[in-house]
């Protein structure tokens, strides 16, 4: 699970780059740049560029991802808890920098929320919102509340910014069970919710395929 949410931790955490993470978890400096020339050689670039990737390792943060949760079962959750190769416990803590998901954090209410607005104000345009679920439309997104205020409202406010968009699972991609007819809530897979941030062009190329 994701460490206590002190604001040291926090700020360790979104300014903590990969090398940092791999000697945290006793990688050593020569497995460091072992595993630096199999990268190299494994995408077809040689051992030369095997130093340029190291320097960026070492020097570049990871980037933050917001893991947001509209009307779902959680099991694209629960799969990914019990996933073995890699452990899900080695992707949060090693791999990516899962600064919020209100499902798998120890932090809640206030605290837990705070830490959107804060990835927003500091990595704009530069993280990654990833979302299980999908928001209900209908009655200004009350069927769907997080943290006291619609979950339509923290997608959007979330997406606006961002560098790219996961859609996680069935929910988020196409509506799923909850946008079954009769669909009283206008549940709706998520990419046509949102209409005023930089998800609206993908949303249009995706139509533009169809
Ligand atoms: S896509 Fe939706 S219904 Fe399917 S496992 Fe994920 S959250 Fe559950």
């Amino acid at each position: 699970m994701l460490p206590a949410n002190t604001l040291e931790s926090k700020e360790k955490r979104m300014t903590e780059t990969f090398y940092e993470v791999m000697r945290r978890q006793g990688i050593t400096r020569r497995s460091f740049l072992k595993y630096c020339s199999l990268t190299a050689s494994a995408l077809g670039l040689g051992p030369a560029f095997a130093p340029q990737i190291a320097h960026a390792m070492e020097t570049k943060p990871r980037i933050p991802i917001l893991w947001l949760h509209g009307l779902e079962c959680t099991c694209c959750s629960e799969s990914f808890i019990r996933s073995a190769h890699p452990l899900a416990k080695d992707v949060v803590l090693s791999m990516v920098s899962l600064d919020y998901d209100d499902t798998l954090m120890a932090a809640a209410g206030h605290q837990a929320e705070a830490i959107i607005d804060e990835v927003i104000e500091k990595y704009k345009g530069n993280y990654i919102v990833a979302v299980e679920g999908n928001p209900p439309l209908n009655e200004d997104g009350m069927y769907c509340i997080v943290g006291g205020k619609p979950f339509l409202d923290q997608l959007n406010k979330a997406t606006r910014n961002c560098k790219a968009i996961i859609s996680w699972g069935s929910c988020a991609s196409y509506g799923c069970v909850q946008a079954a007819a009769p669909n009283p809530t206008q549940q709706h897979r998520f990419i046509k919710s949102l209409e005023t941030n930089p998800l609206s062009r993908y949303r249009d190329a995706r139509q533009s395929l169809k």
